[in-house]
């Protein structure tokens, strides 16, 4: 793209708000009114399951066609009542329609408005299958007692607990008054107070303009720990302790990522570890990252996600994708950062054995996507987001921009980075928007380099260029060394030195044995290292998926309990799908599935009723 396209580009993007890279999943028409402010005020009814309240929006015309109606995001919500008023004057009826639904999108709400209306005020509650929400009974939960509830909104669900414009294009603010059963706490991606009582009511206030899917809240049993001054987790009371051991290294972290990138914008920094069902690893939700208990692997082997959703604290939520074909602004730039928190705080090795196992399952993931998916400005038109959640995004993305970092070196990217963040900050951008900074504060002062640079076959290209980087890592080369010299039976199980392993090497050796594999091989290396009772999700995760593919049955009831006793959709959707590779796989996926349905979370039965074919026979 020459220089005077992107001019154009911008142009456009500046005039017309978002008309060129218009946002294909949501109905909002902020190039219209824009939501500047939510004002939450709601009821958490666990009884009914059940969030009830009023959402009041402050709105902005932004065009000069003041016929314009507003238009939200809803999704299986029902509305009672819409209201406008003009500042703090007495509120009005308004005429609002809700549109027909669409599966992927949801419900448009159109409401009518005046030209001076300033702010419009939702009666709603949310659906039964509201898809944001979990709602867990008391045996769904750590301590089996209370139940708990939480949102993830991320990509496009906040539409089914709020009804707002549901796209990472528009940013608010928001303040929140949750009623809550008494006995339990409530927290949001907002100001958190560690000292907060329980009382059954809580404020909350987000100052600073967030994109909607990043709105979270979770009510339930939990109890914080402070790490230091401005860090903290909360969690389940059986579970804290574990999780304040775990994560003694994060104040560190943000350190290490201030140091690299600039300060930490968001005061407070606290991890709510979640319970076994969260479908993610981990979700960044601003001041309050949701993390997966799969993490807890008792020596700090799997931290790695805590310091991906930092650094979402930079590159995610401070700079924000506009839609969600520019999702790898978000991923590939966390992923990248990850590795350099990771690398400042535990060394270069550890980074670098972790950039290896990123590579080898971007490979993996290439080989059966098609082509139109290995691209990172993706096309999602007509298609939920959740298809663009492959290793594209995260490591090619990362890839990218390892690549920038070799043609420019360190210290120059580093600053181009530091740069790119203080400029876009509290931001959503375009992948236009990203190229057009990159030309001109990076690519501009020479051409050589900017011609290896090779940004539109990186941005637009299926694939790898052939000069992509290709991470090495010592250690794991004498790992796959081992993998090979066992699986042709040329060293025993017993003369492994897999005891001094990290969860690292034992998961690129469990991924380099050469196929086929014997169930005597399996066998032996189980007696020798208990894989079947690993501790740690990763390592117990790659060890299952040998044992389903090679039928190692003495692995089965360790295998029925990993897929029902947690919820993470990256371990649940290759383990099923490996299992319904074979007629009795699939028998026995579906046996299981029976079962753990109930305790999934809506994200994840909605991948894995297509694995298995839920409901179609
Ligand atoms: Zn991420």
């Amino acid at each position: 793209m020459s220089l005077v396209r992107i001019a154009f580009a911008m142009f456009t993007l500046a005039s017309f708000a978002g008309a060129a890279d218009r946002d294909a999943h949501s109905f909002a028409n902020p190039e219209h009114v824009r939501v500047k402010h939510v004002a939450l005020d709601v009821d958490v009814d666990f009884d009914k399951q059940v969030i009830r309240g009023t959402a009041v929006l402050t709105v902005e015309r932004t065009s000069k066609d003041h016929k314009q109606p507003l238009v939200l995001d809803t999704r299986g919500l029902t509305i009672s009542a819409v209201d406008w008023r003009v500042d703090q004057g007495i509120y009005w009826k308004a005429k609002f329609d809700l549109g027909k639904p669409d599966p992927v999108l949801g419900q448009a709400l159109t409401v009518q408005l005046p030209a001076e209306a300033t702010t419009v005020r939702v009666a709603y509650a949310t659906g039964p299958n509201a898809t944001a929400l979990q709602w867990l009974t008391p045996a769904q939960t750590a301590g089996k007692k209370r139940p708990l509830l939480f949102t993830q909104s991320q990509a496009i669900d906040a539409r089914s607990w709020v009804p707002l414009q549901d796209t990472p294009g528009v940013r608010i603010t928001y303040t929140a008054t949750v009623r809550t059963p008494k006995d339990l706490l409530a927290v949001m991606s907002a100001g958190n107070d560690p000292a907060a009582k329980r009382t059954g009511a809580y404020t909350f206030a987000m100052t600073q303009p967030i994109p909607s899917y990043l709105m979270a809240l979770a009510v339930g049993d939990l109890d914080f720990r402070p790490l230091s001054k401005r860090t903290g987790v909360y969690a389940e009371p059986s579970v804290v302790n574990k999780a304040a051991t775990e994560f003694a290294d994060l104040e560190e972290m943000v350190q290490a990522c201030e140091k690299l990138y600039g300060p930490y914008r968001w005061e407070r920094y606290d991890v709510l570890v979640m319970p076994p069902s969260f479908p993610f690893g981990g979700m960044e939700n601003p001041r309050l990252t949701f993390a997966s208990p799969t993490i807890l692997a008792g020596d700090k082997s799997l931290v790695a996600l805590l310091a991906h959703e930092l650094a979402h604290s930079w590159s995610g939520n401070l700079v924000s994708n506009a839609t969600w074909r520019d999702f790898w602004l978000n991923e590939g730039f966390t992923v990248y950062l990850e590795r350099r928190i990771m690398e400042a705080v535990y060394g270069k090795a550890r980074a670098d054995a972790e950039a290896v196992l990123g590579r080898r399952s971007l490979d993996r993931e290439l080989a059966d996507l098609p082509k139109p998916d290995q691209v990172l400005h993706v096309d999602l038109t007509g298609r939920p987001p959740v298809d663009g959640l492959t290793d594209v995004p995260y490591e090619k993305g990362a890839l990218f921009l390892k690549h920038l970092e070799a043609v420019y070196g360190r210290e120059r990217f580093d600053r181009f980075l530091s740069g790119y963040f203080a400029h876009f900050s509290f931001r959503s951008i375009t992948t236009a928007q990203f190229k057009a900074y990159l030309a001109e504060h990076l690519l501009k002062d020479d051409p050589a380099k900017a011609a290896r640079a090779k940004v539109d076959e990186w941005l637009t290209q299926p694939g790898l260029p052939a000069d992509a980087p290709s991470p090495s890592a010592a250690a794991l080369e004498t790992v796959e060394a081992h993998a090979k010299a066992f699986a042709a039976d040329k060293v025993k199980a017993a003369e492994l030195p897999g005891k001094a392993w990290t969860a690292q090497e034992w998961l690129h050796f469990l991924t380099s044995l050469p196929a086929p594999l014997t169930k005597g091989r399996l066998r032996a290396l189980d007696e020798a290292f208990h894989l079947t009772q690993s501790g740690n999700s990763e390592v117990l995760f790659a060890w299952l998926m040998l044992a389903v593919k090679y039928r190692y049955d003495p692995a089965d009831e360790r295998l029925e309990a990993f897929l029902t006793e947690q919820g993470r959709r990256k371990f649940l959707k290759p383990l099923y799908e490996e299992l319904a590779k074979t007629p009795a796989g699939k028998e026995r996926a579906l046996a299981i599935y029976k079962k753990a349905r109930p305790t999934y979370h809506p994200v994840s039965v909605e991948t894995i009723d297509v694995v298995v074919g839920w409901g179609k026979r």
